[in-house]
């Protein structure tokens, strides 16, 4: 569930259902107040219609008293039947009664004037006192049903005034009331409310009876509305109640929407930072507007941000040094000729991509074909104080006696820690690498298999190294004598020439090629052969100045180049190589001798280029071999 679901309904419950109970209940009691209303009107206008028809008899009463006293009522003993009525109309004008009577002491009626109708009626009596005893006038009025409908009318009251149970005047309708049990009769105040059933409508009544002498009968008044009024009213009381709760309602679902928008906008902008942090965008911050939790988880998930920004700078820096470590490595595999460069290389490549203090890196000399002196390169220059430089030290030849022991932790002091590794390729160990790291900076096991892998290259760039300086050899070198060959006799005499023009110097070329070569051979084998070969250039070696070039020029031919020599000079030097050669005692060839027969031409004096020179000295070499062999010729 949403949470804007979940404070919607929790703002519901605490809201909008206590709201709608309220509202019930002030319907309910409004409802009844509804009802009390029509009571209240019945008892109060019965009351007032009460008074008034007192009033109205205690107002006959007094002009019955005032007429009869100016009408000479003591006559009315005295005077006959005729003058009697007489007086009595007259009595009956003056109070405006329907009906006037007299009765003598023994009750029988002894005048009368006008004659009482069926309509409600107020009586008033005045007493004679005569000599036989006491005369009563009586007047009866109709009680005047007007001022009672003024009163009624007004609140929405039908009325009625009731004698013997019937209904004799009033907004009811005539005939029999029925008085169900209950109804107060003869109460001159009125009380209860009571229903009854009265021109086939149900009613909701009560009932007041005056007291009985004001009229000529006992009369009752009613008061009443029908049942279906008063729950029309209750229902519009409940209507307004229901349509007044729909309103608060509506509200409470406005404040709920306006109030859960409230607290989940920042919730919902919270998540999009978070959804934009995902994909690589931390610099979405939060806008901190409230000082509440959520303005706290705003400010929290910014700080969060700020350090992923931190911690993905720490990643890149480390990642530039991976970088740079691997151009180094590029370097490493680039610089196959330079023994030192490699390994200083391999150090400071070590160093930046291990983060280490410093990087100790031994080749001893044992290894490669060429003598070489042990290497130790440390960088930083200078690091290595002189107990990390001790320790490092020891370390390097440990690992290489016991590799075994490369990529373990190894404590040197309080501060310092270091890893070996040894640099080697397949079983040759060719040195070792020790990095030296700050003991609260450990490396991870990353970061050691990078410096072993450092190693690695480092090894196969040192064996390239003695693969190519041996390429590099037998490239210029003939095999057999280790004497330059025929390319680099070439180059060095190409050098010398044109050296020899810059600087206007002489330069002599001598071609050697042994006599009857083949019958060495023939009688004593290739192999035989073979020593002379190295025999005369060994001999050849020796007897030159270092400034001199001798080299192997075919099978049993040689070629010395003698820079800043003459002529002369050089035929005394091919004289002596001959005398030399001839010398020779071959052990594997039964003591036997050999000769050699040896052309000499010079620059610029035979020649001005070197193929001219060379061709000149094969030409003096032929005249040697025609000579008679085992002889110098220029
Ligand atoms: P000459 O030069 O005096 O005329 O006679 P030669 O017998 O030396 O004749 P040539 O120069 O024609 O023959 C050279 C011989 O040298 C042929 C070959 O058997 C031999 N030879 C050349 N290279 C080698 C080598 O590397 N080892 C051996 N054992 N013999 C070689
Ligand atoms: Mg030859
Ligand atoms: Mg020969």
């Amino acid at each position: 569930m949403r949470l804007s679901t979940k404070l919607y309904l929790f703002f519901a419950g605490i809201v909008v259902l206590p709201l709608l109970v309220a509202a019930l209940l002030f319907s309910f009691f409004l409802n009844r107040s509804s009802e009390n209303t029509y009571r209240t009107r019945m008892q109060s206008g019965l009351a007032a219609v009460s008074a008034i028809v007192s009033q109205q008899d205690r107002f006959l009463a007094a002009s019955l008293a005032e007429s009869a006293k100016n009408a000479n009522a003591a006559a009315l003993v005295s005077a006959d039947k005729a003058r009697r009525d007489a007086i009595l109309a007259v009595i009956g004008n003056d109070t405006g009664a329907l009906s006037v009577t007299v009765t003598g002491p023994a009750g029988a009626i002894q005048g009368q004037a006008g004659a009482a109708g069926a309509a409600p009626m107020l009586k008033a009596v005045v007493n004679i006192n005569a000599a036989g005893g006491t005369w009563i006038l009586t007047a009866l009025k109709p009680i005047d049903t007007n001022s009672i409908a003024a009163v009624f009318s007004p609140q929405e009251l039908k009325w009625g005034v009731l004698a013997g149970g019937s209904v004799i005047a009033g907004s009811l309708p005539a005939g029999p009331f029925p008085a169900p049990e209950g109804m107060p009769a003869g109460k001159t105040a009125a009380a209860g409310t009571f229903t009854a059933r009265a021109g086939g409508q149900d009613l909701v009544a009560m009932a007041l009876s005056p007291p009985a002498q004001i009229s000529d009968r006992q009369l009752t008044l009613v008061a009443a509305v029908p049942s279906a009024t008063v729950s029309e009213a209750s229902q519009r009381v409940l209507e307004a109640g229901l349509a007044l709760t729909a309103l608060a309602l509506a509200l409470a679902v406005l404040l709920g929407l306006f109030l859960t928008r409230n607290l989940t906008g920042p919730l919902r902008k919270l998540r999009s930072a978070a959804a934009a942090g995902a994909a690589g965008n931390l610099d979405q911050g939060v806008e901190i507007r409230s000082r509440d939790e959520v303005g706290d988880l705003a400010s929290s998930f910014n700080m969060m941000q700020a350090g992923l920004r931190g911690f993905i700078s720490e990643l890149e820096d480390s990642r530039t040094r991976l970088q740079l470590a691997l151009s180094y490595t590029g370097d490493i595999l680039g610089s196959t000729f330079d023994r030192n460069r490699l390994v200083k290389t391999t150090a400071e490549a070590a160093r930046l991509a291990a983060g280490a203090l410093g990087v100790w890196v031994e080749v001893p000399p044992a290894y490669g074909s060429a003598p070489h002196g042990a290497i130790v390169v440390s960088v930083p220059a200078g690091f290595f104080k002189d107990g990390l430089a001790e320790a490092a030290g020891r370390l390097a030849p440990a690992v290489m006696s016991d590799p075994s022991a490369a990529d373990r932790i190894q404590n040197i002091d309080a501060g310092a820690i270091a890893v070996a590794y040894p640099i080697s390729h397949g079983e040759n160990i060719l040195g070792a690498m020790v990095a030296i790291f700050d003991r609260r900076r450990p490396p991870e096991k990353g970061m050691r298999s990078i410096l072993g892998s450092l190693a690695a290259q480092a090894a196969s760039a040192l064996e390239n190294i003695s693969f190519g300086e041996l390429q590099q050899r037998l490239a210029v070198t003939d095999h057999m004598t280790g004497l330059a060959n025929f390319r680099s006799f070439q180059r060095s005499l190409e050098q010398e020439v044109s050296k020899s023009r810059r600087y206007r110097r002489q330069l002599s070329l001598a071609m050697i090629d042994l006599d009857d070569f083949k019958v060495v051979n023939d009688r004593f084998g290739h192999q035989a052969g073979d020593e002379a070969l190295k025999s005369v250039a060994g001999v050849l070696t020796r007897r030159i100045r270092s400034s001199d070039t001798v080299a192997r020029y075919g099978g049993e031919e040689f070629a010395l180049v003698f820079p800043e020599t003459t002529k002369a000079a050089a035929v005394k030097v091919a004289g002596s190589l001959r005398d030399a050669i001839a010398g020779i005692r071959l052990p594997s060839a039964l003591g036997a001798r050999i000769t050699a027969s040896i052309g000499v031409a010079s620059f610029p004096d035979d020649a001005g280029d070197e193929s001219t020179l060379i061709s000149k000295a094969d030409a003096a070499l032929y005249r040697a071999k025609e000579g008679g062999k085992n002889r110098v010729v220029f």
